[in-house]
């Protein structure tokens, strides 16, 4: 089943996405982790229709354990651009997590090698889903990008606790409570390249990207900050809404 929904993701045509009200979600929960990617939430269009995609296909899920010792320092990467710049996007509360869309109009994107694929979505996770050995980091914020093919390209970003970040007190600030609504009608305009680390826009990221089924992830090497009561109020939203460490299988982790 796992394999048929990979299939028509990758098959169907990316129509552009919309913005339209966040009915009920897809019905989840932590308990029910293997299947979180194959839940459809028919609702929405492609590839908004999958909201969990991100979550992997098959064994090869993220997140994983980065310790040292498991990184192949050896192969060269894809070179990578996060060339997010600045958008007015919709800020919605997913009932998993605080999520933010990028507008209709948005041409920002993660340039891996020539190809940009489309930044469509950013969300926010607490604790860290990837565990760099014994560590933790306290948040974790993906980036969420769909090529017109339907393929699915996730830049994860560590946060740490330390200085407050501007553009992550904008996204709190405008954040609806309500679980499945959407504010759409904030007009903020949102420097996205402020909620990546120092060199990514560039292209001088160092990044471990996991070769995972379906969903290509990359890790940056350099986390974000925000403050600890930046930290509290993202709690107040969700708390504790990041998977367990998936096993590595027979993925490599590239590092550079
Ligand atoms: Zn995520």
């Amino acid at each position: 089943m796992r394999t048929k929904i990979l299939t028509s993701l990758v098959s169907m045509a990316f129509a552009g996405y919309v913005t339209v009200a966040v009915s009920a979600p897809p019905h989840w929960s932590y308990e029910e982790e293997p299947y979180w990617g194959a839940l459809e939430d028919a609702t929405q269009p492609v590839p908004l229709r999958y909201p969990y995609a991100e979550c992997g296909i098959g064994k090869h899920q993220s997140p994983v354990d980065l310790a040292d010792e498991k990184i192949v320092k050896t192969r060269p990467l894809n070179k990578l651009a996060a060339q997010y710049g600045t958008d007015t996007p919709s800020f919605i509360n997913t009932g998993h997590a605080i999520q933010v869309n990028t507008s209709r109009n948005f041409t920002g994107g993660l340039k891996v090698g020539k190809e940009l694929l489309p930044l469509i979505q950013l969300h926010f996770h607490e604790p860290s889903e990837h565990v760099f050995g014994d560590k933790k980091f306290p948040a974790e914020l993906h980036f969420v990008h769909v090529n017109k093919d339907g393929r699915i390209a996730v830049l994860a970003v560590t946060i740490d606790i330390g200085k407050e970040n501007a553009v992550f007190q904008t996204i709190l600030d405008n954040m609806p409570y309500g679980s499945g609504e959407e504010n759409s009608t904030a007009g903020v305009s949102l420097k996205l390249e402020k909620l990546l680390p120092s060199g990514v826009s560039t292209g001088n990221s160092l990044t471990t990207p996991p070769c995972s089924e379906g969903v290509q992830w990359y890790i940056l090497t350099k986390s974000i900050t925000i403050s600890a009561a930046q930290l509290e109020h993202m709690k107040t939203f969700y708390s504790n809404n990041a998977r367990s460490t998936q096993d590595l299988n027979e993925r490599s982790i590239l590092s550079n």
